[in-house]
């Protein structure tokens, strides 16, 4: 468990003036501590070991408050979560490449790439607000592991 990555977003959240609550910061820690992307049903199940009375809206309102205060991504293609690398103040976007044997996920943060994304949607008239840019394929590891 990386206890300094839950001490950064907790002293992010008190120069921001919002309150970690024990839930949010048990959901936190629970993405944390997977290699892979959680899934909601994944959270809840996990949560549930510590706090028996957890319900899924306890979840989603958890996941809700991390992805706004910019602490987690969320995974589309797989519809599950996983930790931001940097945690940090700012909004942005990344690539993830999603293993999809293991389902590991890698957060590349590329602002030249989402530079050049905008500059051809310009070209368009076209504004954009947000982006999906997720790659999927074999990770490392799990290609070392086939060539075995
Ligand atoms: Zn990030
Ligand atoms: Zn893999």
């Amino acid at each position: 468990m990386d206890q300094q990555l839950v001490k950064q977003i907790e002293d992010i959240c008190s120069a921001r003036g919002v309150r970690l609550t024990t839930q949010r910061k048990r959901v936190f820690e629970l993405i944390c501590a997977s290699a892979k992307a959680s899934s909601a049903y994944e959270l809840l199940e996990e949560l549930k070991q510590s706090e028996p009375q957890a319900k899924p809206p306890t979840v989603y309102r958890a996941l809700e408050f991390l992805l706004e205060q910019g602490f987690i991504h969320r995974v589309e293609s797989t519809n599950s979560y996983i930790q931001c690398v940097s945690c940090n103040a700012h909004k942005h976007f990344s690539q993830l490449l999603i293993c999809d044997g293991c389902g590991s996920v890698i957060e590349l943060q590329d602002d030249s790439l989402i530079a050049l994304l905008a500059k051809n949607a310009e070209k368009h008239g076209f504004a954009i607000n947000n982006h999906v840019i997720e790659s999927h394929g074999t990770c490392q590891a799990c290609i070392s592991d086939k060539e075995k």
